[in-house]
């Protein structure tokens, strides 16, 4: 599907994190499954992704957390003791071991005998030492086939337990912070969560992952470190979930013309027509989370897809999928009255009638007259809602 000699695009932890951020798509589903480059289709499309960090982010974001873990992780552990384990003994002289070897697979082999060997010295020996792995190696099997992950950081507690340790670089003000930036660190976290709990289910006893991960961003606007627990046993759920669904993409696949292909060296127009053809579930959030996120926005606004407004608005208005269709029942020209959607929309459109009607000083307007101006402001919604600050 991704083309004849087109090399598979590696899934990694921000993908799979995206999975579960529109678990309902079936496009990006069967996009990730084929190992489609959707940042190569989008620019094919003709609608290139606006998605990923700025070179100054990234910098900033590295020197952050080359802070965060400098004097051996000293600041790092303190905050891991007092948000997940205030009981254990402070984190003094923890071991950070080298995680050097060659390859991703040499890497993950290598963490992983990291993992068991600080796990059982913890357990063994009861001396309540913490250990740091700084950018371990993890493979979750992804339909079949391994996606290597490296987590910032993973903690061994002295009672052998494992946590995630995410470092942002965006800040948390007053102890919070953005929360459409919370759930995507927390998305990414629970995937290297999954991808732990098949790690320590190789060892007998299998310690505990804990699902409480730590994220670490700068404090207001310094940059000094603060931190706070994330409880991500909702997002394993749904990526677990996800991932399941991923080894069924053949069920999605099944119902696709045959041939279907997404190479990016195709026509414009027969690529168009191959995405096209696999169905989408666009909201607003794909604009943080997908590379496909312009063009899919493009087609929602142009089926006057009410999505395109929120998921929100989109669960408010029922069965009523398209703006046509909104502004219909509320003019009362279709729909259910019985439908508590319907009956709110014509209500509203009586209540905007009188009120225009008495702004204007006159007799009460009808409500086709106000539906004129409806049509202007939810197509201003629109604009908004799509196109923002990030286009
Ligand atoms: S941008 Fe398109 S393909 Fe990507 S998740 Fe959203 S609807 Fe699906």
């Amino acid at each position: 599907m991704r083309g004849p000699d087109v090399q598979a695009k590696a899934l990694d932890a921000r993908a799979l994190a995206a999975l579960a951020a529109n678990p309902g798509c079936d496009r990006r589903a069967i996009l990730d499954g084929a190992g489609v480059d959707k940042a190569a289709l989008a620019g094919a499309l003709g609608a290139p992704s606006g998605f990923g960090q700025s070179q100054f982010a990234l910098t900033r974001g590295n020197a952050f957390e080359a802070k965060v873990k400098a004097d051996g992780g000293a600041e790092l552990l303190r905050l891991v003791h007092e948000h997940l384990d205030p009981k254990a003994a402070p984190p003094a002289d923890a071991h950070l071991p080298d995680l050097g070897a060659p390859g991703p697979e040499g890497r993950t082999a290598r963490t992983e005998l990291t993992l068991r060997e600080a796990t059982y010295a913890a357990a063994a020996t009861g001396t309540g030492r913490w250990s740091l792995l700084d950018h371990p190696m993890l493979a979750l099997d992804v339909a079949g086939s391994a996606a290597f992950l490296e987590p910032d950081a993973v903690v061994v507690h002295p009672d052998g337990s494992w946590t995630v340790v995410e470092i942002k670089s965006f800040p948390m003000l007053d102890g919070s912070a953005d929360p459409a930036k919370v759930g995507a660190a927390a998305r990414q976290a629970a995937v290297y969560v999954l991808a732990l709990e098949q790690v320590a289910a190789r060892l007998d006893p299998a310690p505990e992952v804990r699902s409480r991960v730590l994220l670490v961003c700068p404090k207001d606007f310094s940059n000094l470190p603060t931190a706070s627990a994330v409880d991500v046993r909702k997002q394993r759920a749904v990526t677990a979930r996800q991932l399941t669904r991923l080894t069924r993409i053949e069920d999605i696949a099944d119902d696709l013309p045959d041939g279907t292909c997404f190479s990016p060296r195709l026509p414009a127009g027969e690529l168009t027509a191959a995405v096209e053809s696999v169905p989408a579930s666009y909201a607003p959030e794909c604009l943080a989370a997908c590379e496909l996120a312009f063009h899919c926005r493009d087609r929602s606004r142009a089926g006057g897809a009410v999505t395109a407004l929120g998921r929100t608005v989109r669960a408010e208005l029922g069965g009523l999928t398209t703006v046509e269709d909104v502004l219909a029942a509320a003019r009362g020209e279709q729909g259910d009255p019985a439908d508590p959607a319907v009956a709110a929309l014509r209500r509203a459109a009586r209540l905007r009638a009188e009120a225009l009607a008495t702004a204007a000083g006159g007799g009460p307007a009808g409500p086709d007259a106000a539906l004129a101006g409806s049509d202007a402001a939810l197509a201003g919604a629109a604009r908004e809602a799509g196109g923002g600050t990030l286009r």
